[in-house]
């Protein structure tokens, strides 16, 4: 028997329902704007939390804190061994469960992910050319992933969102092009700012296409009508969308960088060696892992995920002097 959730609420009044899940740190790409070419040190496996470790996590977020929705990414979630197994695991908790994933290995895998209970999935993909991927992402898988995102379609994984970050010089020319071949495949195009997130510490403001510009872009092609956001159970959507006028083709942009939305974020993290974030770019984590090693009851848990959404701060600072960026890189604490 279990009681209603009480609400995970922040001093601010933000009710959090959202959870990311990473599942790995591990990746089989190498993009620019996420890690270095040699890879990071990547986590032990013992570090790693175990399936039956974020079951119990996820259940009691589910039935304690009201979380109703979560995402599994990582790194490359779908590099998880047993990772059907998982999502059935989650499934059966009642929570909407969806997947980010650069899309290799998705063409095997989406017809058992689905079965397994998952609902939607995002994929990857910041441009059409196989040398431009290569020289992105610094591996020549571009089939890989267009064979994936027909397969999580073909499987009923809808809708399919494809997210691609555009960056000035390398692929700011082909965001028409994104969205026409997104519109022409039944996917939903999606454009993310870039963010000083990566393991290298490489981030340029100057390179980043915000959304005033993609919007130019795409406004000079086409007629853009806003859609309302609908709000879901915590907070906002972070994705401001609009549609082709005439059409049913919908884009969607995430300003993280220009336009923030933490006033209404409704979402925490769980790195895959099982550290809580309250934020993306929080600069502490709180080690639910070693609570869970350690032999805490749920009461404990549930009370150490309450602090952790009580220390929350209104929002990142990426737009000010005093800005920090947080050790961990984005692979690392799941994007
Ligand atoms: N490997 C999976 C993937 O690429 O979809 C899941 C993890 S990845 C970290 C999640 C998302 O973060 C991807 O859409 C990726 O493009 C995005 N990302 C990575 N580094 C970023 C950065 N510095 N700024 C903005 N988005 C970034
Ligand atoms: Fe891997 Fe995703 Fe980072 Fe690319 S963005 S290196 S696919 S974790």
């Amino acid at each position: 028997m279990h009681t209603a959730p009480a609400p995970l609420v922040d001093r601010f009044g933000r009710v959090h329902t959202d959870l990311r899940v990473s599942l790995t740190d591990r990746c089989n790409l190498r993009c620019t704007y996420c890690m270095p070419a040699e890879g990071l040190n990547w986590l032990p496996k013992a570090e790693v939390l175990t399936d039956d470790e974020i079951v119990r996590l996820a259940q009691i977020a589910v039935r304690r804190l009201g979380i109703a929705s979560v995402r599994l990414t990582g790194g490359e979630p779908l590099l998880r061994r047993g990772l059907p197994g998982l999502v059935a695991r989650l499934t059966e908790l009642g929570v909407d469960l969806s997947l980010t994933t650069n899309g290799i290995g998705l063409a095997r895998m989406a017809g058992e992910l689905k079965a397994a209970g998952l609902r939607r999935v995002n994929v990857s993909l910041d441009t059409l050319r196989p040398e431009r991927y290569q020289a992105i992402t610094r591996r020549d898988r571009i089939a890989d992933v267009f064979a994936g995102l027909a397969a999580a379609r073909d499987a009923g994984l809808a809708p399919v969102k494809v997210n691609a970050v555009p960056v000035r010089g390398v692929n700011d020319d082909e965001i028409v092009e994104l969205v026409e071949f997104a519109a022409g495949h039944g996917y939903l195009m999606r454009f993310i700012e870039s963010m000083p997130l990566d393991a290298q510490g490489a981030w340029d403001r100057s390179a980043m296409i915000t959304a005033d510009e993609l919007l130019g872009i795409l406004g000079a092609r086409w007629e853009l009508e806003p859609l309302r956001r609908e709000p879901t159970r915590g907070g906002t959507p972070p994705a401001e969308e609009f549609r082709i006028a005439g059409t049913d083709t919908v884009v969607g942009v995430i300003a993280s960088v220009t336009r923030p939305f933490c006033g209404t974020c409704d979402r925490v993290r769980l790195t895959a060696d099982g550290q809580l974030r309250n934020c993306l770019f929080a600069t502490e984590e709180s080690d639910l892992r070693a609570l869970l090693r350690g032999g805490a009851d749920d009461s404990a848990i549930e009370q150490a995920w309450r602090n952790t959404i009580a220390r929350k701060g209104p929002g990142h600072e990426i737009n000010s002097a005093d800005f920090v960026q947080p050790e961990r890189p984005m692979s690392a604490i799941g994007g």
